[in-house]
């Protein structure tokens, strides 16, 4: 079977996160996120980490050189060798295309692109209540998928927190970045005939069977 490499793609907020854990689960492969991987360099203080986080912090895309290599090494690692998820990458064109140079000297492609579409004012109401787990990362809503107790995470028990960059300010700097950047890829994968639209307006369970049935689709 082809090896399963998988592109989420949609405007910051739009649930694509959580729907890609999920189909992590369900296909057993790592759901490989640069955003959560910035993250967990900024907690640790790595170089790198400290590089990324006045990019990130500010909502601004950290520049293509620090991101690529980053998940050049992710995916190369043997959980990657029957396919994985990849969130929040490519996010560019650039980065697009070192992606593609990178997976054919491999023999391998983009199997897919699923892009997660709503308009712009549930993706602000998503983004503005989302809390993220300070100990796990474990995402939840204050709305649509609060925790049993408010600000303790109903996984491991951490603290949940606004992340800074889902502050109104820094949302409508990465809903620009978005447009700017991320959407000509939209256009790229459709005209390459691997872009599957998925109706994210819904809520979890029904964007989940959504996502499911587009990948039975790939076979
Ligand atoms: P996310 O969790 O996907 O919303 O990513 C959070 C932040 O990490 C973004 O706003 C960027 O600052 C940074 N980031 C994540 N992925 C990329 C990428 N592919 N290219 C540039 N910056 C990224």
């Amino acid at each position: 079977m082809a090896k399963q490499v998988l592109v989420f793609l949609g405007p910051p907020g739009v649930g694509k996160g959580t729907q890609a854990a999920r189909l992590a689960q369900q296909l057993k492969l790592p759901h490989v996120s640069t955003g959560d991987l910035f993250r967990d360099h900024m907690k640790r203080g790595t170089p790198l980490g400290l590089k990324a986080k006045e990019f990130v912090n500010a909502g601004k895309l950290v520049p293509d050189e620090l991101v690529v290599d980053l998940t050049l090494d992710r995916i190369s690692q043997a959980d990657c060798s029957n396919g994985y998820i990849l969130d929040g990458f490519p996010r560019t064109v650039g980065q697009d295309n070192m992606l593609a140079n990178a997976l054919e000297k491999r023999g391998e492609a983009v199997r897919s692109a699923l892009y997660f579409k709503a308009p712009k004012e549930i993706i602000v109401e998503r983004i503005s209540g989302r809390r993220t787990c300070k100990a796990c990362g474990a995402i939840s809503h204050v709305k649509f998928a609060p925790t049993k107790k408010a600000g303790v995470c109903d996984v491991c028990g951490g603290e949940t927190c606004q992340r800074a960059d889902d502050a109104a300010d820094k949302v409508v700097k990465r809903l620009e970045e978005y447009d700017v950047n991320t959407g000509p890829l939209i256009t790229h994968y459709e005209k390459a005939r691997l872009l599957a639209p998925i109706d994210a307006t819904k809520g979890v369970e029904e964007v989940f069977n959504a996502m499911m049935a587009a990948v039975k689709k790939l076979g």
